[in-house]
């Protein structure tokens, strides 16, 4: 038996870090507003490093933000295996999506160091920057900058409500660094995370073995109408956007009870109306929408359908509708041997446990196209996230903790 076979997180230490990150932009109902690159953001990135230093890390920062905690293997010049995934929130969120799997990567680190174990290849905690999207869109836009999906620029142009940059909230907090992190120097990613729906506590299945993610489409629909009195133009004469924009949210409805069946979604998510004021028609709605099912060619066939009702949609509301952006991500499957790795050690400790499909975006989805990388998820009571009131128990998170541990070292030697 190896020397690391019997090795466990000291689980109460983990709870107890997590515990500390939950009062760092606490919210009177319990959750969490840590809107990336806040305050807030700042404090608590300040904090992990601490973390991070004190358990003898070196903590790298890139041009966005993205923050890496190495601890050096036996190879010099190995590649890392990073754990990770992002400490920013909603802005009314959960104490645990996505700090679940940096804080356990902390613990990972500081387990190593409490038993004295040297590693052949390095291992590095990774906090994205910007996962959520809650403050600069698109969401996951440190891992797409880690990729090289997205440029640094494309990432500091971006403006909050409030017209901030992200560059400027970077610098702000004082998180713009110059450390060049890149997927040339890591040899995989785990990152685990609550499962944000309900199928594992639902059936009380203790693990999900992510092995890909659903299809996504995005797109954003304009709707033109006209502006008018809202009493003397008659009824006749009217092309009030907001009737284009209520035809389209029920025709994408209707596209999700056709995807349901078969595990999909179709969602209307926001809408901006102009001028968006009494005693006028409406001109112009710009509203997003979201498709999304296992599978691409699905997603992709139901997002024609729509787009095939444009036609009768425009008639209806004797408006004009048009996709003006659209994207994609998901679709993809995770690393066979990363996946096979967190499945052996799920049985090998005796966890109950599911392969399944993520629904949800992550930044592991962004960092799959330039690392072998896999996910695990771990139960979240009754799949409640981006909720103040999400929670976990150390009861739920204690397998996929271990997984972690077990497969990180199967990795790294
Ligand atoms: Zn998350």
């Amino acid at each position: 038996m190896s020397r690391t076979s019997n090795l466990r997180p000291d689980m109460a230490r983990l709870w107890a870090t997590l515990a500390r990150s939950a009062e760092i932009g606490a919210t009177p109902r319990g959750g969490l507003r840590r809107l990336a690159l806040s305050q807030e953001d700042g404090e608590m990135r300040r904090q992990f490093q601490d973390w991070c230093e004190a358990a003898g890390c070196t903590v790298a920062i890139d041009a966005v933000g993205n923050m890496v905690a190495l601890r050096p293997g036996r190879e010099a010049n190995g590649k890392a295996v990073l754990v990770g995934s992002h400490l920013d929130t909603q802005i009314k969120g959960g104490r645990f999506d996505g700090i679940l799997g940096v804080l356990a990567g902390l613990e990972i680190i500081r387990t190593l160091n409490d038993h004295n174990i040297e590693t052949r290849l390095p291992i590095a905690v990774v906090n994205w920057t910007n996962e959520e999207g809650a403050r600069f869109e698109p969401p996951m836009i440190g891992s797409a900058v880690f990729t090289g999906a997205k440029s640094a620029q494309f990432a500091w142009d971006r403006t909050d409500k409030d017209g901030i940059t992200l560059g400027a909230a970077l610098e702000e907090i004082g998180f713009k660094g110059d450390a060049v992190i890149g997927p040339q120097s890591y040899d995989s990613l785990f990152e685990l995370h609550i499962e944000q729906g309900p199928r594992l506590d639902d059936q009380k299945i203790q693990l999900g073995i992510v092995t890909g993610a659903f299809g996504v489409r995005g797109f954003v629909v304009e709707v033109l109408g006209e502006t008018g009195h809202v009493g003397p133009t008659p009824m006749p004469q009217r092309r009030n956007a907001l009737v284009g924009a209520a035809h389209v949210t029920l025709a994408v409805e209707e596209i999700g009870w056709l995807l349901h069946p078969t595990g999909g979604k179709s969602t209307t998510m926001r809408l901006k109306a102009e001028p968006n004021l009494l005693g006028i028609l409406p001109d112009r709605v710009e509203m997003t929408c979201d498709m999304r099912h296992p599978s691409e060619e699905v997603v992709q066939a139901h997002l024609q359908m729509f787009l095939d009702r444009i036609p009768e949609l425009e008639e209806k509301s004797r408006c004009r509708i048009a996709v003006r952006e659209s994207w994609t991500y998901g679709g993809i499957s995770f690393d066979a041997g990363c996946t096979a790795l967190t499945r052996q050690a799920a049985q090998d400790l005796g966890y109950s446990h599911q392969d399944m499909l993520t629904e949800a975006g992550h930044d592991a989805m962004h960092v799959a196209h330039a690392v072998p990388t896999a996910m695990i998820f771990t139960p979240c009571e009754g799949g409640l996230s981006h909720n103040e009131a999400e929670n976990v128990t150390l009861a739920d998170i204690e397998p996929g903790v271990n997984v972690l541990l077990r497969a990180v070292l199967a990795r790294a030697g």
